[in-house]
């Protein structure tokens, strides 16, 4: 247990990763995870088209440095552009990414990277420090390490399968497979240049006009251009190597893919139950979405944020609109050089911002309470703030959640005599919140 509290405290002032669970807790939770997620996807399950694409991940995969694991290699029958790595060896790559790579060591970089993301275990590195914000007593006394470990997960509210959030990675632990999927390339005699070349198209996708790629974007934050420390790697281990080409191989491969069918998708079961937030507003790369009551309006107010309100809610002032009914909403930049900030300091910035463009602005003592907002830990912090046009109150709701180097927050106004016929409909507007 001492081992398990200094691991914590590693965790919080070094901020780098720790993983609490053994590699054989990644291949039980991968494992599970994947049947989840599988219940969801269409699969290529055709060897004579998938075979090749085998072939290369277990050329890969068959490297001495990594962690002894069995790698599998599934295609996702989806024109997403995307790719999953589970934790324990389960690679999952959509039909959409595989169509962008146009040579054999193209396609071996899609591969090398998740198998990197796998061997480097930053699944349960995520998973673990989503656990220390969720449940630091919890693993204090030792919880993953317990073979009841999903009944735990779910009574923490994380969630298995595709949507997991294990499955979202950091800056870092992007750099970190990319360095290794660059040598595992090498190693395996691919090209590792096919690297870079396959990174620009995957950006290109994700800036062209329409942003093919949101889901890429989303499950590996990429840079625009490559990191100087991979760009390196890939000169040091360059001299050597043939070119990258198409094999007949290849080509066999990406026809017998071309003129597969696509599934017929499911027709959408409609949600029965009553519900007051029927609508729904999407960010435009998709970075979330937020329900809302039929008959509110959306007014964008930024790049990454609205005001979303009943009619009679808005009111246009000198200093923009102000809301006395509804929800304004909006990311906002917390990126401090050299640290991030916990969800905790970062929600203090934000009050301090808010305070200042709002001097009647006061929060309610002791009333910061922990919450789930989109399968993760946020802050909602309660506020008392006068009206602008009357001597009135009105009681304000600022929730909170780290999201990248940024925290999404939402604030929830109404008049403190009507709040309480407003709180419901703000409860279901929070529980309703995707962030992706
Ligand atoms: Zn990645």
């Amino acid at each position: 247990m001492a081992k398990v509290l200094l691991g914590v405290l590693f965790l919080l002032t070094n901020g780098r990763s720790i993983n609490f669970f053994s590699l054989k807790q990644d291949v039980e939770i991968g494992s599970e995870s994947a049947k989840e997620a599988e219940q969801s996807l269409s699969l290529v399950r055709d060897l004579n088209i998938a075979g090749y694409f085998l072939t290369i991940g277990q050329r890969l995969s068959q490297n001495s440095t990594l962690p002894a694991l069995r790698y599998h290699f599934r295609i996702v029958n989806s024109r997403e552009i995307n790719s999953l790595g589970f934790p324990g060896g389960g690679v999952y790559i959509y039909r959409g990414l595989l169509q962008i790579a146009s040579n054999d060591d193209e396609l071996a970089a899609i591969l090398a990277h998740e198998i990197a993301h796998i061997a480097s275990r930053h699944g349960t590195a995520q998973l673990s420090r989503q656990l220390i914000v969720q449940a630091p007593i919890a693993i204090a006394a030792g919880l993953p390490a317990t073979e009841a470990w999903k009944e735990q997960l779910g009574k923490l509210g994380i969630s298995l399968g595709i949507d997991a959030p294990f499955l979202r990675y950091s800056r870092d632990q992007e750099l970190e497979a990319n360095l290794l999927a660059v040598r595992l390339m090498a190693d395996a005699r691919f090209d590792p240049e096919a690297f870079r070349t396959l990174l620009e198209k995957v950006s290109e996708m994700q800036t062209g006009e329409a942003a093919r790629a949101p889901n890429f974007v989303f499950d590996h934050p990429q840079s625009e251009t490559i990191a100087p420390e991979i760009a390196e790697e890939i000169e040091r281990l360059n001299t050597s190597f043939r070119h990258a080409r198409a094999s007949g191989e290849f080509r066999a491969f990406q026809t017998s893919l071309e003129r597969l069918p696509y599934p017929i998708p499911k027709t959408v079961v409609a949600d029965t139950r009553p519900d007051s937030v029927s609508k729904i507003f999407t960010h435009p790369q998709d970075f979330y979405r937020l329900g809302y009551p039929d008959g509110w309006q959306v007014t964008r107010t930024s790049p990454n944020g609205a005001i979303i309100a009943p009619t009679d809610g808005v009111h246009p002032s000198r200093n923009g609109d102000d809301v006395t009914h509804g929800v304004m909403f909006d990311l906002f930049d917390i990126a401090v050089p050299d640290r991030s900030l916990t969800l905790e300091q970062a929600t203090n910035r934000l009050i301090v911002f808010l305070r200042q463009r709002n001097q009647s602005l006061r929060v309610v003592p002791g009333a910061q309470t922990q919450m789930l907002v989109s399968d993760e830990s946020g802050i909602r912090t309660v506020i008392i703030k006068k009206a602008n046009s009357s001597n009135s109150s009105e009681v304000v709701w600022v929730v909170t959640r780290l999201y990248y180097q940024s925290l999404f927050y939402m604030v929830f106004v109404a008049p403190e005599d009507e709040f309480a016929t407003y709180q419901p409909i703000f409860e279901q507007m929070i529980r309703s919140l995707r962030l992706r």
